[in-house]
């Protein structure tokens, strides 16, 4: 196998480039300080690393396969085409990794009280999850508008035991319910935990997310070299806030004949207002606690995101993709909804997979990748979810476009 990679960013004060940082309150500075000395003690603690893999294997069900889509490369006629099969994990995702780990983190903290904010309600669910799992008092906020289009999962949050908040303030979605989520924590952080459930956030959690996701990367590398003998041509992602594509792009970074393609959700068209492709069409600025590119107007006011993917609709995006896109080393480019939704029921009809629709915007990428590889050329699709949460929206596509 290939050497593992050397690239070391964030650098001491936790930029990547000139994106990250702690933009916080000062009285969560000694919160974000005692942190990162706990998580570089845990990351270096082979007590700590052999539960946290012993909990992914039983729990979560991992190693997740890497599954050879052969229907959907004969499709194409082009390069092989794999499936990095997130959505098997427990809870039907990837957002569980980071979760276990930093649950796992807040024990060794000694913390007992958990709180986190969720917008779609999948990095709840897998809170919730967790926190039933080791027994910890687990507070989501959630924005009321939000609520109502996910009822599903404020049910399951609330079945899990998980107290959900609703949150009533500006858009009353996700933006608004990590404020919320921050104010709870500038209060309670002797005893409270905050999880955050992607690549975001102030230091050290982009790069806390980023090695507990990594697992991803990891396995697709040595599942890769079994199957094939070789390490892949592209690696291909979605991007909310970017988890899932750092997890699988980190361990190839330094392997600069890989090309990495994070998809951003395009919603109504990059161009248009209705749209959370951030790379695309944001300007530097700082949200939640670090410098990134986000979708603002000139004003410097957050503009509300749009995609039909809940799951991507988010109008930051971590810094450490804000570096990659700035040095050229991923290039990054965004999807509409009608083709990401063409590429749910493609998918579903030649795999026997029905993808998360936030998935599908990687998966419908190929239309424009696919022609310009080589028949012994490798692509790696990180299947981040799987569909069943989307199902209410999914068929209400297909009543419209059948
Ligand atoms: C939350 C979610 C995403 C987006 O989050 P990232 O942090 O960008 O990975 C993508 N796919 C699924 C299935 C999700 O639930």
């Amino acid at each position: 196998m290939p050497d593992q990679q050397t690239y070391s960013f964030p650098d001491k004060r936790g930029y990547f480039g000139q994106f990250g940082g702690k933009y916080v309150p000062e009285i969560l500075i000694p919160a974000l300080e005692e942190l990162e000395k706990s998580y570089l003690k845990a990351r270096d603690d082979k007590a700590f690393q052999v539960n946290y893999r012993k909990i992914l294997q039983k729990y979560v069900g991992r190693e997740t396969p890497l599954t050879f889509a052969s229907r959907l490369t004969k499709h194409y006629g082009k390069a092989k085409i794999f499936l990095k099969r997130e959505d098997l994990c427990h809870t039907g995702a990837h957002k569980i990794n980071n979760a276990i780990g930093q649950v796992l983190l807040a024990r060794e903290m000694g913390k007992t009280r958990i709180i986190a904010e969720t917008g779609a309600g999948q990095h709840g669910v897998a809170t919730a999850t967790v926190c039933a799992k080791f027994g910890m008092e687990c507070v989501i906020y959630m924005g009321a508008e939000d609520m109502r289009r996910q009822k599903l999962n404020v049910d399951r949050m609330g079945l899990l035991g998980a107290d959900v908040r609703q949150v009533d303030s500006g858009s009353k979605t996700l933006k608004d319910a990590t404020n919320e989520a921050i104010r709870d924590w500038v209060t309670n952080v002797e005893n409270t935990f905050y999880i955050i459930g992607s690549a975001v956030g102030p230091h050290p959690y982009p790069m806390m997310a980023r090695d507990f996701q990594r697992i991803i990367g990891d396995e697709t590398r040595s599942q890769l070299w079994t199957a094939e003998k070789k390490s892949p041509d592209y690696l291909l992602a979605c991007l909310g806030g970017g988890s899932n594509a750092i997890g699988l792009f980190y361990p190839f970074l330094n392997e600069p004949d890989i090309r990495m393609i994070g998809v951003e959700a395009g919603g109504l068209g990059k161009e248009s207002d209705k749209t959370a492709a951030t790379l695309s069409k944001g300007t530097h600025g700082v949200l939640h606690g670090s410098k990134s590119f986000l979708l603002q107007t000139e004003g410097g006011q957050i503009r509300l995101p749009y995609s039909i993917s809940a799951g991507l609709d988010y109008p930051g995006i971590g810094p450490e993709h804000a570096h990659l896109f700035d040095s050229k080393r991923v290039e990054y480019v965004a999807v509409n909804d009608k083709e990401a939704m063409e590429a749910v029921k493609l998918t579903s009809k030649l795999e026997g997979i029905i993808p998360a629709i936030e998935t599908a915007h990687a998966i419908a990428w190929l239309d424009q990748l696919m022609p310009t590889t080589e028949k012994d050329e490798i692509v790696v699709i990180n299947c981040s979810g799987r569909g069943d949460k989307d199902m209410a929206t999914i068929s209400e596509y297909l009543r419209e476009n059948p």
